[in-house]
């Protein structure tokens, strides 16, 4: 295949957004479009790159006091009769045009057109990021190749619609168990009832009121859900258990012990098992160079509520937020599109925080 990331397009965000999303790149079939950011990215001469997997980075070496990553994911989910790519006025619609081929063709713009940014700079591109973690780009080569993504700030170029969205909220999910002793229904007096048991979990679930706490200028809003209940023997039986499943949802400031710790309290006195978590990421806007990127996009950052991969890069003490052109609202759906003039205004902002001084 001839690649169509030529020097034209390259010089182009709009171009070159639309380029990347017809290369179809479903998750687990990244290789294509791999092959073409890598054979753009081993072109550059002030470029050294490397591949792992369909993950392809490339950094400068400029010997610059700071280094900052620009990260984005190469996968999409499954086309949705969205491919490829069409245009309506001001706006370019196609699976990935949001999430997040508008926020890759930021990183590759720059990493062929700004030879000498203001600090040295890795380029992040990545597989798997809508699958399991398993398959994830960033989770691989943080465990295989940790040096590759040493930094002191990163960019995770996910849907933002323009603004920042800071650091993650944690997530973790338990079973709450509920349990008492089988009857007959028709002797129930015999029994204790496991299902009736979870009302009082409910109740206090449906009464729990969720913290909200301002970190470096970010709101979080926390949230205590019941995301699935199950239980019951048969028709005729008094149940003997009861399983309900909580989502807990918390604001960076916890880790995930204390996360737990809380969760414990607000269901004191019922049997929970924490089945899965996933630490969140502090804002980590009192950086210097998290400041200065700040003071280039000129809007207030916003706390991120949902679980993303800036968690991965605080997990190896790297502060992290996102910020890219995309409607986070229209990722992952069938009329998924962007805004051309949104492209140009993050790539321009993009382009003012890393030109040189
Ligand atoms: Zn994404």
């Amino acid at each position: 295949m001839e690649n169509p990331l030529t020097p034209e397009v390259l010089a182009d965000p709009v171009a070159l957004t639309r380029a990347l999303v017809d290369i179809e790149s479903v998750s687990l079939n990244e290789k294509a479009i791999a092959d073409c950011v890598e054979q753009v990215l081993r072109a550059v001469p002030h470029l050294t790159t490397h591949r792992y997997g369909n993950t392809v980075m490339a950094r400068t070496e400029l010997g610059r006091a700071q280094r900052v990553v620009l990260a984005g994911h190469l996968d999409t989910v499954p086309l949705n009769g969205n491919f490829p790519s069409s245009m309506r006025g001001d706006l370019m619609y196609g699976c990935g045009t949001s999430d997040m081929k508008s926020g890759v063709a930021y990183a590759l713009h720059l990493a062929v057109t700004l030879p000498d940014p203001r600090y040295d700079v890795t380029y992040f591109f990545y597989e798997g990021e809508e699958i399991e973690q398993k398959y994830n780009g960033l989770h691989l080569v943080a465990e295989a190749h940790p040096e590759w993504l040493q930094a002191d700030f990163a960019v995770l170029l996910e849907p933002t619609y323009g603004i920042v969205e800071a650091g993650c909220q944690g997530t973790m999910r338990a079973v709450v168990t509920t349990v008492g002793e089988r009857a007959h229904a028709a002797r129930s007096w015999n029994g204790v009832n496991a299902i009736h048991g979870a009302g009082e979990v409910l109740r206090r679930l449906t009464t729990y009121e969720a913290r909200r706490v301002t970190i470096d200028g970010c709101a979080y809003r926390e949230g205590m859900n019941a995301v699935r209940i199950s239980g019951g023997v048969a028709g005729n039986v008094v149940p003997d258990r009861c399983d309900i499943e909580v989502n807990y949802r918390f604001a960076p400031d916890r880790d995930p012990a204390a996360a737990e710790a809380h969760l414990r309290e607000v269901l004191d006195g019922f049997e929970l098992t924490v089945t899965d978590v996933a630490a969140g990421a502090a804002p980590g806007l009192d950086a210097p160079v998290a400041q200065e990127f700040l003071a280039a996009v000129g809007a207030a950052p916003i706390g991120k509520l949902g679980w993303t991969d800036v968690a991965r890069f605080a997990a190896m003490g790297i502060p992290a937020l996102n910020f890219g052109p995309g409607d986070p609202n229209l990722a992952h759906h069938k009329d998924e599109h962007v805004e051309i003039s949104k492209i140009r205004d993050g790539a321009a902002t993009l382009h003012r925080w890393l030109a040189p001084a």
